[in-house]
C-alpha cells in the first residue's frame, strides 16, 4: 500500500488520496445491502489520464481495486472486499452542454444522472432513462450496471442511450468512442462490452449519451386491475392504440399498495383492496389525442370487467403524487427488517404462470411471509420482495425464475450479492465465456474482482 501511495501521491495531487481517518464510513457499501470492510485508501482522480495512471500503477503492483460511483446499487457491486483500494469517480462530475446537431450530451462518469437530465431539459431535450436514485447515482454506475427504470418501454435501457464511451482498462490503456458515430462497423463495437459489465472489464470515465425530443405532454392514469391476465390484456390494447407513446407501464401488487396506504403518509389515488394496480404513462406529441385514446382503451377494458376503477391525473400535482407513490414503494420495502429482494425479469408470455407458481413456492417455505411485488411490468421486470429472510425462499424464487427462462438480475446487476445465483440464469458455457473476456481485459484480475462471478483461485 505504501508503494502505491508513494507512486500516486504526486499524480493525484491535493485531495486525491484519502487514507486512515479521512476514509468516510459510507465507503463500506452501496447503502442498501450489508456493509463491507472500510477501505484503507480511496483514490480520487480528476481526469481520464489520472484514472489511467491509477490503474496502470495498481496493475503493476497487483493491487485490487473496487470502483465506486454514487453508492446507490442494490447488488453489492461497489462494496469493498479486504485488500481492495477504492477508485472513486466523484471528482469527475463534468457535464457539457448538449450538442443539438447530434442530439447527444457528453458527461463524465461521476456526474449525477439528474445533472445530465437537467442539462438535457434546459436544451428542450430528454434523457430516456429515469430512476429513483437520480440525484445520487452517477453516469458511470448507470453505464456499468446498464440501468433501467420506468421508461425502458419507450426508450430502452442505458445501453440504448450510449452513443459513445471512454473506458480505461486495467493496464491503463484508454479506449475511446466518444465521437458517437451512428454507424461504425469498423471491427468490434467494444463499448458494448463495458455496458452492464459492472466495472469488471474496465472503468468508464466519460459517456456520450443520446437525447430525445421532449414530449409535448404527459398523460397519466392509475388503474385497479383484477389480476395479471387483465394487466397483460390491457398492455396489449394500449400498445395497439398508442404505439411508442406508451412510455411507462408500472405494476403495484395489492398487498404492497395496502401496506403503503396504511402508513398514511401519501395521497393514494384509489382505495386499497384490488389485486393489482397500474400506472400508465403516455407521453406523445399530441397530449389531448393521447388522453382520448387512453380513456377509450380504459373504458372498453372496464366495460368488459377487466379493469376496475381508474383515475386520470388532472393536474401537475396529481402527476407528482402518483410518481411520489411509485418511488415510495422501494423505500417501504427497504424499511422491513427481514426482507429479501429479487430483481427479476420474466417473459410476458410466462409471467402469469410464474407469479402463481412462485407465490405457492414461497408459501410452502414460509406460510406467513408477505409477497410484495412492484415493477416495470411492460418490460417483464418485477421487483419481487418477500418479508422473510429464510435462504430457502431465495432458492425457491430463483428456481421458478430458472424454470421460466427468466433473469435473476434484470436491472440492478449481479455484484457480490446475486453471484451465488448466476447459474440460475446463465449456462456454464456462458459463464466460461465471461471468464475468458475478463482474462483478456484484466489478466491480473485487479478490477472489481469477485463481482458477477469468481475467478479461479478465489475463495
Ligand atoms: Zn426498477
Amino acid at each position: 500500500m505504501s508503494a502505491l501511495l508513494d507512486l500516486l501521491g504526486d499524480t493525484l495531487g491535493p485531495g486525491g488520496i484519502q487514507t486512515g481517518a479521512d476514509v468516510e464510513a459510507r465507503r463500506r457499501g452501496d447503502g442498501n445491502g450489508p456493509h463491507g470492510v472500510l477501505p484503507d485508501c480511496v483514490l480520487r482522480p480528476r481526469t481520464t489520464e489520472e484514472v489511467a495512471s491509477v490503474l496502470a500503477t495498481c496493475d503493476r503492483l497487483g493491487q485490487r481495486v473496487v470502483v465506486q460511483g454514487g453508492l446507490t446499487g442494490f447488488a453489492g457491486g461497489a462494496r469493498p472486499l479486504a485488500g481492495e483500494v477504492v477508485l472513486s469517480l466523484e471528482r469527475m462530475r463534468g457535464v457539457a452542454p448538449p450538442d443539438p446537431a447530434s442530439a447527444t450530451i457528453l458527461a463524465e462518469a461521476g456526474a449525477p444522472l439528474e445533472a445530465v437530465q437537467q442539462a438535457a431539459g434546459s436544451a428542450g431535450l430528454l434523457l430516456g432513462v429515469d430512476i429513483g436514485a437520480r440525484g445520487s447515482c452517477t453516469i458511470g454506475g448507470n453505464v456499468a450496471t446498464n440501468a433501467g427504470g420506468i421508461r425502458v418501454l419507450r426508450y430502452g435501457m442505458f445501453r440504448d442511450q450510449v452513443a459513445g464511451l471512454e473506458v480505461v482498462l486495467a493496464d491503463g490503456s484508454v479506449l475511446s468512442s466518444l465521437s458517437g458515430l451512428r454507424k461504425d462497423n469498423a471491427g468490434y463495437d467494444l463499448k458494448q462490452l463495458f455496458i452492464g459489465s459492472e466495472g469488471t472489464l474496465g472503468v468508464v470515465t466519460r459517456a456520450r449519451l443520446r437525447l430525445h425530443p421532449k414530449p409535448a405532454g404527459e398523460v397519466l392514469a392509475f388503474v385497479a386491475a383484477s389480476g395479471i391476465a387483465a394487466v397483460l390484456d390491457l398492455l396489449a390494447r394500449l400498445r395497439a392504440a398508442l404505439g411508442a407513446s406508451l412510455s411507462a407501464y408500472e405494476m403495484i401488487g395489492g398487498t404492497l399498495y395496502q401496506a403503503v396506504a396504511l402508513e398514511g403518509a401519501l395521497r393514494m389515488p384509489l382505495a386499497a383492496g384490488a389485486p393489482l394496480y397500474l400506472i400508465v404513462e403516455v407521453t406523445g406529441a399530441e397530449p389531448a389525442r393521447d388522453r382520448g385514446r387512453l380513456e377509450a382503451v380504459l373504458g372498453a377494458a372496464a366495460d368488459e370487467g377487466r379493469v376496475g376503477d381508474a383515475v386520470l391525473a388532472e393536474s401537475a400535482r396529481d402527476i407528482a403524487d402518483i410518481w411520489r407513490l411509485r418511488e415510495a414503494l422501494g423505500r417501504y420495502t427497504l424499511k422491513l427488517a427481514k426482507v429479501q429482494g429479487f430483481d427479476i425479469a420474466i417473459g410476458l408470455d410466462r409471467i402469469a404462470a410464474f407469479m402463481e407458481k412462485t407465490g405457492r413456492a414461497v408459501a410452502a417455505v414460509s406460510p406467513a411471509a408477505r409477497v410484495l411485488v412492484f415493477g416495470h411490468l411492460g418490460d417483464g421486470n418485477l421487483h419481487y420482495l418477500v418479508d422473510d429472510d429464510d435462504p430457502a425462499i431465495a432458492k425457491a424464487v430463483y428456481g421458478c425464475v430458472a424454470e421460466a427462462g427468466g433473469s435473476i438480475a434484470a436491472e440492478h446487476g449481479v455484484g457480490l450479492d446475486k453471484k451465488p445465483y448466476l447459474s440460475y440464469s446463465r449456462s456454464a458455457a456462458e459463464i466460461n465465456a465471461m471468464r475468458r473476456l475478463k482474462a483478456a481485459f484484466d489478466p491480473k484480475g485487479i478490477l472489481n474482482r469477485g463481482r458477477i462471478f469468481d475467478l479461479s483461485g478465489d475463495p
